[in-house]
């Protein structure tokens, strides 16, 4: 039999089943539509100015490494005019961190960014090793959202920078729909779904350039462009109920393809609904949106890039595989070809006024403690860091 050859470009062999919709093609046509992909989700949300200095959030994982690659590609080739910066945290988690620091110092090497590295023990005086020391390994993950958040800002205001790139990748966004549609929570669905993050407040607003691209894909192109990244996942345990719905996800794509797009655009649909509440339709239009919580902004990026996956890591696997095999010919997802036509019908759905959870408005100030932005009296992180030091105060008495 004939090798197949590439869908797009008719001339070259396939060599990738495309994780997305399992089109047949050749690395170089791969290469140039993620690209481009990416490219039109930044266009059409029109997330960049010309001249923007731009932080990407920079954790050494696959998600933040393809979209340091990305953007530099993308900021020569379309001429964006970004000045593109890596900014790092460092949690300070032995063994983890270290090494995944090692990765992004080289990055910035290999890209010719400037980094900035900003350690929670000089934000905090609490590392993630002595959090998980002094409460458990259990909610740990919580501290760490909280802290990094927050540390994205800082040290994105030290390098006077007002935005933020991270990682997140339409697997991520997909998982966070699903489970604030289980718990019932509309609002905060409703702010999940957008691709730019921050409020009039925010100093330093967040995007996301990755929202729409599969997880599957950033490990292809990575793998084809010969990317360096770190693949350990966090030492310390996810969150069980993100796992789950991480599961659930990665099984819905093995049935059907295009369920990860599915859901984050049944979102974006569902967040229309939500009265007050702004988001951004199909990527083609970003909006300013409230604030999100640690909790439902932190996936991806850090720790979170790898948390909640299901144990047995299928995208260790698929790592793995790529690793032995340089063609990716093995790259054979058990799918039954179920790809759903593009053509999206537009559904029109009734809007519960009455009935449904009123949106909470929150009312933005500054934490009392640290100034930073906050809707409460005390932030997040500092509420956590008060209940910690009264732990280390018992401690030493
Ligand atoms: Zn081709
Ligand atoms: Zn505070």
């Amino acid at each position: 039999m004939a090798p197949a050859l590439c869908a797009v470009c008719k001339t070259a062999r396939a060599l990738i089943k495309r994780p997305k919709n399992h089109a047949k093609l050749c690395k170089t046509c791969f290469i140039t539509i993620f690209e481009d992909e990416v490219h039109h989700t930044i266009i059409s949300s029109k997330l960049f100015f010309p001249g923007e200095k731009v932080a990407i959030g920079a954790s050494g994982g696959k998600d933040s490494t393809v979209l340091a690659s990305v953007l530099k590609t993308l900021n020569e080739r379309h001429g964006y005019g970004l000045d593109l910066v890596l900014l790092s945290i460092d949690e300070g988690i032995k063994g983890y961190r270290d090494d995944s620091l090692e990765t992004v110092k080289k990055n910035a090497i290999d890209y010719d960014m400037p980094l900035k590295v900003v350690g929670y023990d000089e934000l905090y005086g609490w590392t993630m090793d002595q959090v998980v020391e002094t409460i458990g390994k259990k909610g740990n993950c919580t501290y760490c959202g909280v802290f990094r958040r927050q540390a994205l800002d800082r040290g994105a205001k030290m390098l006077g920078i007002k935005h933020v790139v991270t990682g997140h990748n339409a697997d991520d966004v997909a998982e966070t729909v699903l489970m604030n549609l289980l718990r019932g929570d509309l609002p905060r669905l409703s702010r999940s779904t957008s691709i730019i993050t921050g409020d009039s407040r925010s100093e330093v607003k967040r995007s996301k350039p990755l929202k729409y691209s599969y997880e599957k894909e950033i490990v292809l192109y990575a793998h084809h462009k010969k990317l360096l990244y770190f693949t350990t996942e966090c030492i310390y345990s996810p969150e069980a109920f993100r796992g789950s719905a991480r599961g659930l996800i990665k099984q819905l794509e093995r049935v059907r393809p295009s369920s990860i797009l599915d859901i984050v655009r049944s979102g974006e649909d569902m967040a229309r609904l939500v009265p007050g509440a702004s988001s951004s339709g199909c990527g083609c239009k970003g909006k300013e949106d409230a604030p999100l919580t640690a909790e439902e902004e932190e996936v991806g990026g850090g720790c979170g890039s790898s948390a909640g996956r299901p144990p047995g890591g299928e995208m260790a696997a698929m790592d793995r595989q790529l690793r032995e095999n340089e063609e990716a010919e093995g790259l054979e997802i058990d799918v039954a070809k179920t790809m759903a036509s593009k053509q999206e019908p537009k559904r029109e759905l009734p809007i519960r006024n009455s009935n449904s959870k009123p949106t909470t408005q929150q009312v933005l100030g500054n934490c009392r403690l640290c100034g930073y932005m906050s809707s409460q009296d005390i932030c997040q992180a500092c509420t956590l860091l008060e209940g910690l030091n009264k732990n280390r105060a018992q401690i030493q008495i």
